[in-house]
């Protein structure tokens, strides 16, 4: 039964006990009282026969006085024979009631008294005749005796009226204590039956519920595709799912009963010990990955989740283990990491070829492209004065192109080596890159009149001088050309740790919206028109390239309409 009945149905029960003893005292008085209630008539009784026996004698008597007659002997000699035993049956009595033994004890030698009266008379009265005998009654002696033994008699038959009256009130009060007491007990079992009827009828239905639940489950458990397993705190294998069998090989019938450790191999033992004694604390171990032994030895990656069973009282006593088997997982993962590195050599491969297309195509166009130029510079310093004005403006703006040409094919060229050219790593110091590089930018300077404000103690870096030139030379141009008017470009380096050097390059112009920041590092993004801002779109491109060739980063910090801050990470080196 349910522990939170049964203190309740404790309770109930010794109450119905208790109701049902003083029940049962109540009637046991009702009982007795009756008993005492029939002494008391007997009582009565033999005070009743006392007196008359004793009318009785006094009658007879009275007759023979007045008769002579001896007829009238018989009830005489009659009632004093019956006044010694009922005298005697009287004290008998006296002895278990109420009856006081004084009382008896003085009417015993007044009955004497009186007997020897009634007996001096008839003894006068036929020996001596009538008036000798009306002698004696005249003294009334006699009347006397007889009037104090009825007061006595009359006195003792009152007094068990009262008793009696008593015991006729003390048997109504238990008869009605016992009547309510039996009908509190009734209507208690009642109650209580039919409380127990309810509590076993929700007792079923909680059970059948419980039964659907355990079937529902071991359904579940039973068809499965991850192996489940119960254990007891010492490890001893409780339950052991189809999946289980097909995972370690081993039937549920030759499972069940052995420890959980034929499943975990030689090595691997301390591992069971450690995960008991977690389950002791209560502890749930999740996705443990780890290595099981089947049946036939073979080793099984799972991963396992282990999870204590406790009862509704909160008590350990027991664990349930989930063990999926990795296998399918792992081979899936190879088998994807493999594909994974064929594409990318596919797509390396493929990118390289396109890379060294790119740059023969760059490298030859070059030649053609100078001639180009060279001779409408030519037609334009050796025949203009022979061309009008508008065959001087073509040759002009095929001067103009071919120089717009000629700088994309450099940036790509530029772009391509860096791929494919292996770079010499030495100490560089950033302070002479930045000279090279603010003049190597020195003609947009100048037009765009822009203030260049570079720290001179930027550090000595690891680093390949040439590259670095390029990857300054064209942060320095961008930040001169999206700087807005009379631009103020910033160069400045921190230290990140003892390793690191941090460089910043930062202007006060248009700046890059959060959603850019990414991708102007790739080759052609442009976020303007050429003829806002003319340029190949190469040049962040080159920085990134280089800068990862040399093994760092590179980022950018900036809000539209507040500058931007380019930033590269290099190893730092001991200055040279
Ligand atoms: P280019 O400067 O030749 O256009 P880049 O690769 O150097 O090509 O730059 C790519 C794009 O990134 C630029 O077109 C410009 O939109 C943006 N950008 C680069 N630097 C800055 C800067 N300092 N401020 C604002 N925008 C910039």
């Amino acid at each position: 039964m349910h522990s939170p009945l049964r203190p309740l149905i404790t309770a109930t029960v010794v109450a119905v006990l208790l109701t049902a003893a003083v029940g049962g005292i109540s009637i046991w008085r009702v009982y007795d009282n009756n008993r005492l209630v029939s002494f008391s008539y007997d009582i009565k009784d033999a005070l009743d026969s006392l007196l008359s026996a004793i009318t009785d004698a006094e009658t007879g008597q009275r007759g023979f006085l007045i008769t002579g007659d001896p007829q009238y002997l018989e009830p005489y000699d009659r009632g004093t024979a019956r006044v010694h035993a009922a005298l005697d049956h009287l004290a008998s009595l006296a002895t278990k009631d109420s009856l006081r033994p004084q009382d008896i004890a003085e009417l015993r030698p007044l009955i004497d008294q009186k007997l020897q009266e009634l007996a001096e008379t008839v003894q006068a009265r036929r020996s001596e005749g009538f008036d000798a005998a009306q002698r004696i009654v005249r003294t009334n002696v006699g009347r006397a005796t007889m009037d104090r033994i009825r007061a006595i008699v009359t006195e003792m038959d009152r007094d068990e009226d009262a008793v009696l009256s008593t015991r006729h009130g003390q048997s109504l009060g238990s008869f009605q204590t016992a009547v309510i007491a039996e009908a509190v007990v009734a209507v208690s079992a009642i109650v209580l039956l039919v409380f127990l009827a309810n509590v076993s009828r929700r007792r079923h239905a909680e059970a059948a519920a419980r039964e659907r639940i355990t079937l529902r489950l071991a359904a579940i458990v039973e068809s499965s595709q991850d192996a489940m397993v119960a254990k007891d705190l010492n490890g001893t294998i409780t339950d052991w799912n189809a999946a289980a069998e097909r995972l370690y090989g081993y039937t549920a019938d030759e499972a069940i009963g052995q420890s959980v450790r034929i499943v975990v191999p030689p090595d691997r033992q301390h591992e069971e010990d450690e995960v008991l004694e977690k389950l002791r604390r209560g502890e749930t171990i999740r996705q443990l990955e780890t290595v099981r032994m089947a049946k036939d030895g073979r080793l099984i990656e799972v991963s396992l989740t282990i999870s204590p069973i406790t009862t509704s009282t909160g008590e350990i006593i027991g664990a349930s283990k989930i063990a999926r088997d990795l296998t399918p997982l792992r081979l899936y993962a190879t088998d994807l990491e493999q594909k994974v590195r064929e594409r990318t050599a596919d797509l390396q491969a493929v990118n390289a070829k396109l890379e060294a297309f790119a740059f023969s195509v760059a490298h030859d166009l070059r030649a053609p492209l100078r001639g180009m130029h060279g001779l409408a510079q030519a037609l334009l310093e050796d025949y203009g004065a022979r061309l009008d004005a508008t065959g001087r403006d073509y040759a002009q703006r095929i001067v103009d192109e071919a120089t717009s040409m000629d700088t994309l094919i450099n940036d790509l060229l530029a772009y391509g080596r860096l791929s494919h050219v292996d770079l010499a790593v030495s100490a560089v110091d950033l302070g002479d890159v930045l000279d090279k590089s603010a003049y190597a930018v020195r003609d947009d300077i100048q037009s765009s009149g822009a203030h260049l404000d570079i720290d001179s103690s930027l550090p000595v870096v690891q680093g390949n001088p040439s590259v670095l030139i390029q990857v300054f030379a064209n942060l320095l141009s961008n930040a001169v050309k999206f700087g807005g008017d009379r631009p103020r470009v910033r160069v400045w380096a921190e230290m990140r740790g003892p390793q690191i050097a941090h460089v910043w390059v930062e202007d006060q112009g248009i700046g890059i919206a959060p959603e850019h920041q990414e991708r102007i590092f790739g080759v052609f993004e442009r976020l303007h028109g050429a003829e806002t801002y003319p340029g190949t779109g190469i040049g962040l491109a080159i920085v990134k390239k280089g800068i990862e060739r040399l093994g760092g980063r590179v980022g950018v910090e900036s809000q539209v309409g507040h500058g931007s801050r380019f930033w590269i990470e290099l190893p730092r080196a001991e200055a040279a």
